[in-house]
């Protein structure tokens, strides 16, 4: 089965390229059918299978030889990747399943706050929807949800004490973004996600400084690191808390 989620995520993955393309447009995300940017010509079912077809292209468009973008397979290879951890540490029933696509609601959320620095009502909508859906699916199960619930309106607050305090750098976005991640996680793995955030955003500051390549006035979205961090914690919190909690007692 994790082989299979694997697969189902590299699909998922190049849908979530078109999402990620289109949605800030405006754009309809069936029609029209997927083309080249540049050359505007109708890709053929063999041009559209992931990865595959960008190793086997070359990375360039069968019809002008435009360069393709390395994030569109970056992207399939990452979602995939995701889908296989998930299923491995929450298997393939409806509570996987859900973390999966809240997964890669929330890696198109990133990916669009990285190209436009705003993220979409629809893929929050849909974020909301996931989160609300996967506390029902753990209530059933027999877990209490009161964490999960006020781990969300938490996580909500304290992105609007930031955005007070702070004046810019976070937007409105980021409140929606930490209330997805916290209804989904509950509170120690939504804290770990925090805490990571905070490490990916620490070495990226690190990393540009060394580099020099600072450029003053340039926004930096928040949103992937939040997301960063989330996804590291859902696939990894429970062990890294397990490591945590032997280290200490
Ligand atoms: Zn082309």
């Amino acid at each position: 089965m994790t082989f299979l989620s694997m697969i189902l995520g590299l699909c998922v993955g190049s849908f979530l390229n078109v999402l990620v393309y289109r949605l800030p447009q405006d754009m309809s995300v069936n029609f029209p059918a997927s083309h080249c940017p540049n050359c505007g010509q109708r890709l053929k079912p063999h041009h559209l299978v992931p990865v595959l077809s960008f190793l086997f292209l070359r990375g360039k468009c069968a019809f002008c030889g435009e360069r393709i973008s390395w994030r569109y397979p970056m992207v399939e290879l990452l979602n995939g990747l995701l889908y296989g951890i998930i299923a491995v540490y929450y298997g393939t029933g409806a509570l996987g399943i859900l973390l999966m696509l809240s997964a890669s609601c929330l890696l198109a959320v990133a990916l669009m706050d990285l190209d436009t620095l705003e993220v979409h009502t629809i893929m929050l909508t849909a974020g909301y929807v996931l989160a609300v859906l996967v506390i029902m699916v753990r209530g059933y199960a027999g877990e209490s949800v009161w964490g999960y619930m006020y781990t969300g309106f938490l996580g909500m607050g304290l992105i609007m004490l930031i955005i007070r305090l702070s004046r810019g750098g976070m937007g409105s976005g980021d409140i929606h973004i930490l209330g997805i991640i916290g209804f989904l996680l509950g509170p120690a793995l939504t804290a770990l996600s925090f805490f990571l955030t905070s490490v990916l955003g620490g070495v990226y500051a690190l990393a540009v400084l060394s580099l020099g390549k600072r450029r003053g006035s340039d926004a930096v979205p928040f949103g992937p690191f939040l997301v960063g961090g989330f996804l590291l914690s859902l696939c990894f919190g429970g062990t890294i808390l397990e490591i945590y909690r032997k280290l200490l007692f």
